[in-house]
């Protein structure tokens, strides 16, 4: 099996262009920026460290935010042979720990600014960042076959899990190789190219920075946690970045159109606009095409578990006459089919149906669970007759003559909040887990078909009990201390119980 070619592209840009950066933030501190030679360097000593001193097969846990040492850690482990699962500080502690309990003691390199405030002994060892950039320092290195190559786990992307607990989604490293291929073709390459790295690495989106950007010779610019708190710092930031490409959600920079002042004058050389992750409105499209009228803006789409796989030019005729927008034509290595939601049998062209994923990008399954693999993925083949990967997403859509995707929402209840995944159930469960609460239902609140904030239905454990607006503000504060904030609902109404449906199920449409 040949070794990641992404890995090889990647090397390729460091052998050539050595002293161009790679990733600088808005702090714009030396040790805020790195170039591609240090990259190299730093993660080939990390590698060979990983390579002795991990447990061999396992994931390697990089806990963190925004850094240089972040993508060193993540090359790092791909070199090492090794995946790596990126973990936010945003995370509750409770949440990160089970993340350490499913992968079963893994070494954790915590580059976060504060020590690592999870139990260690649910790690195999944990490196602080002083430590990891110690290791960087030793020189040595390691050969192409330590790399990880062909169905090695590159990545895990834990995401929300209906059942509670965040599933790891596997990524092989042939996927990675993959997407690279198709972000080569679809945008601009070589130098002087500086992409915004928006997402946090859990974030599939931000496989258009590390993998598109760093195999192209891009030059990754991010905004510190600080600065990104206020528009009028991250603008200023953002102005003097020399931005070219613009990767985020559409939720970001609909809030970054609210300011009269966002546009092509405030970033002069953005001339390409990728947006993933949640619907793209038509009325943000025109917005963007009247502030940035030389800018190209791509629509573009896909699970964690695919990668994306859609894109398309979102042009003012596009966004003027085709309403919802589609998400786009089909990576040529993957293929949409729809299929009817009762009998799973295929539908005709421009009917809806659910939308299953087949081919090249096709994650793996997810970390340990063989159950909630076996439901969604599958082995079907391709034209060949060569075995492919599906994945059945959960997203209602269908395919217009001319082979682009719509997605019009969800089978499920997966919402996408300022772009986050969030399953209903996952904030269920972490409300009943509260003793103050006996059973709960969480709904997501609408406008102009996007989720806009989370209300909770909560029926109180103890019936005498008289709820406040203290009752409410106590259960969001005991439930951030398990689910990350933007899993809390921003909204509590509290009801003596729930109207059961002819299932014997709480009626979430009576709710409503
Ligand atoms: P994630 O796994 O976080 O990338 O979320 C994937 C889900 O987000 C998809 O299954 C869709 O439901 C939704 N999604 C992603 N991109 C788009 C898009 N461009 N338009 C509409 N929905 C999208």
């Amino acid at each position: 099996m040949t070794a990641s070619r992404f890995l090889k592209e990647f090397s390729r840009e460091c052998r050539e262009y050595p002293n161009r950066i790679a990733y600088f933030t808005s702090r714009g501190g030396a040790a805020d920026s790195i170039n591609y030679g240090d990259l190299d360097r730093k993660s080939n000593a990390l590698a060979a460290f990983l390579k002795k001193e991990a447990p061999q097969g396992k994931p390697i846990v990089v806990y963190g935010h925004k850094s240089p040492l972040m993508l060193v850690s993540f090359l790092a482990a791909a070199k090492a042979g090794l995946p790596y699962a990126p973990v936010d500080v945003a995370y509750p502690s409770d949440r990160v720990a089970d993340i350490l309990e499913q992968i079963d003691h893994p070494l954790v390199l915590s580059l976060a600014d504060a020590p690592f405030a999870v139990d260690v002994a649910l790690a195999n060892r944990v490196l602080e960042a002083n430590d990891v950039l110690a290791i960087c320092e030793s020189g040595e290195s390691v050969s192409e076959e330590s790399w990880v190559s062909g169905d090695d786990i590159f990545y895990l992307l834990f995401t929300s899990g209906s059942t509670g607990r965040p599933k790891g989604v596997q990524m092989p490293s042939r996927c990675v190789d993959s997407f690279m291929d198709y972000f080569g073709k679809l945008f601009p390459v070589g130098q002087d190219r500086i992409s915004f790295n928006r997402v946090p690495y859990t974030f599939d989106v931000s496989l258009f920075d590390i993998v598109g950007a760093l195999s192209s010779g891009y030059t990754l610019f991010a905004l510190e946690s600080e600065c990104e708190k206020s528009m009028s710092a991250s603008f200023e930031a953002l102005a003097s970045s020399g931005l070219t490409t613009w990767v985020s959600t559409p939720s970001y920079i609909e809030m970054c159109l609210a300011d009269p002042s966002f546009d092509a004058q405030l970033l002069p050389r953005l001339d390409t606009i990728i947006l993933c992750g949640e619907v793209f409105r038509n009325t943000a499209a025109v917005k963007l095409i009247d502030r940035f009228p030389n800018a190209r803006i791509f629509n573009t789409y896909g699970p964690t578990e695919t990668q994306a796989v859609t894109d398309i030019e979102v042009t003012r005729e596009l966004a003027e006459q085709l309403n919802p927008l589609p998400v786009g034509y089909l990576n040529p290595e993957v293929r949409a089919v729809i299929r009817d939601v009762e009998t799973g049998e295929i539908v005709p062209q421009g009917q809806m149906g659910e939308v299953y994923l087949e081919g090249a990008t096709v994650s793996l399954g997810y970390f340990g669970r063989s159950d909630l693999t076996d439901a969604v993925f599958s082995v079907t083949t391709d034209e060949n007759g060569e075995p492919i990967r599906a994945y059945k997403t959960g997203d209602k859509g269908y395919l217009d003559g001319q082979g682009r995707l719509y997605c019009l929402g969800r089978l499920d209840f997966q919402v996408k909040l300022n772009g986050f995944r969030v399953e209903l159930g996952d904030v269920e469960q972490g409300l009943v887990s509260l003793p103050l609460v006996k059973e709960a239902v969480v709904l997501a609140a609408e406008k102009d078909g996007k989720a806009t904030h989370l209300v909770a239905h909560v029926q109180l454990a103890d019936p005498a009990a008289e709820p406040t607006f203290k009752t409410g503000q106590q259960i969001k504060s005991e439930l951030r201390q398990i689910l990350p904030d933007y899993m809390v609902p921003k909204k509590i109404v509290f009801h003596d119980g729930f109207v059961l449906n002819v299932n014997g199920k709480i009626d979430r449409k009576a709710l409503a």
